[in-house]
């Protein structure tokens, strides 16, 4: 299957849906990734908008090699994120570049602002899939994709309805995920916690919902001829 991976910011693929997408790169399935921006207010050590997301996307390609993974970067400004025209377009060309059966993406619940649009405009455009009429540069896509929604920021408003079992790929995941390294200050701005210390602690979270050491959350989106396998997930 092809799997394709949402975020609004570098490190966001990692740190919430890198356990999984280890297991699918593990069992033979193909990566892709897609930001819808680059993170270029996430620092206040670098000099420049244009720096900060040259740094991060850097940081985004070593971290996609970890489960081989194509990256198509979107670019547009970070917590400026809105629905438009524009935004809906780049993401059904990257879904139908991607090919996916599968999209895992931002809760709409997300109160972070560039989640949260992210989130919800995938949401919006899932009819557009096969529409040859639609304004996009790629082909329509052939088949139905299922759309799953991972977790927030400390669990905040959101409650799984699956769980995957990620407690033999956690140290890979956090390894990738500590290879965003311009985030380790920028996240302490906000919090007195790591990066890697707050992922583990929510896949741990998780993972006693389902009595194993590490989880990652999921839940469906659903509209009709849309309805998520959730067998799909690994
Ligand atoms: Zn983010």
């Amino acid at each position: 299957m092809n799997i394709l991976a949402i975020g609004s910011h570098p490190d966001d693929v990692e740190f919430y849906c890198a356990g999984t997408l280890l297991k699918y790169a593990r069992d033979g399935h193909r990566i892709f990734i897609t930001l819808t921006t680059s993170g270029n207010i996430g620092s206040n050590v670098i000099e420049g908008r244009e720096e900060i997301a040259r740094v991060r996307e850097a940081e985004q390609l070593e971290a996609a090699k970890l489960y081989g993974a194509q990256v198509r970067f979107l670019r547009n400004d970070d917590e400026g994120l809105q629905d438009s025209p524009g935004l809906r377009r780049a993401l059904i060309d990257a879904i139908r570049w991607a090919q996916a059966d599968v999209i895992l993406t931002h809760f709409p619940g997300d109160t972070s602002t560039d989640h949260n649009v992210t989130g919800t405009v995938v949401g919006r455009v899932m009819l557009s899939l096969p529409g040859k009429n639609v304004a996009a540069g790629e082909p329509p896509l052939a088949k139905t994709p299922s759309l799953f929604y991972w977790d927030t920021g400390a669990g905040v408003h959101f409650e799984p309805e699956v769980y995957v079992d990620i407690s033999d790929t956690i140290e890979t995941k956090l390894k990738a995920l500590a290879l965003h390294k311009s985030q380790f200050a920028w996240m302490s701005t906000f919090q007195g916690i790591s990066l890697t210390e707050h992922s583990r602690i929510l896949g741990a979270f998780r993972g006693l919902a389902i009595n194993r050491p590490y989880a990652e959350g999921f839940r469906g989106y659903r509209i009709h001829g849309y309805m998520p396998d959730f067998k799909l997930l690994p």
